[in-house]
């Protein structure tokens, strides 16, 4: 008997060509073919996209005494897309003092996602 497929489809945002993808899946989602790439990137983005869908996140937290009330932080590596809010939720109330340099970590591993949140400005005493 033959397998039944079923086709899930994306779009690549690995550059501006934004190639759409299909991944056709067999029985317990098995992947059988990806097509619809135009590099090797975006056939792996497909399949990551399709097993365990992630994105870095960039927010801001709190800064005390700074010359800003906030600061602009991002994930240290990308984190599964089912747990940005909750990560966003978790980050809500964190307040860092100034000052505060690129690159710093202000928060180690939330929430156990295998990403630290680094701060993406240089931020003085207010
Ligand atoms: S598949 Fe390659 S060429 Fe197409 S959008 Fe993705 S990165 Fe760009």
């Amino acid at each position: 008997m033959t397998p039944s497929i079923s086709t899930a489809n994306y779009l690549c945002i690995g550059c501006p060509l934004g190639c759409r993808l299909e991944v056709d899946t067999a029985e317990e989602d098995r992947i059988v073919e990806i097509r619809g790439f135009s590099c090797k990137r975006g056939k792996e983005y497909a399949a990551q996209e399709h097993i365990d869908p992630r994105r870095n996140v960039a927010l801001t937290v709190g800064l005390r005494g700074g010359a800003l009330p906030r600061l602009p932080v991002k994930t240290s590596a990308a984190v599964p897309k089912a747990r940005v809010l909750a990560l966003c939720a978790a980050l809500r109330d964190l307040v860092i003092d100034a000052p505060v340099r690129v690159g710093q970590v202000v928060a180690v591993n939330p929430l156990g996602l295998g990403a630290d949140i680094v701060a993406t400005r240089e931020m003085g005493v207010g």
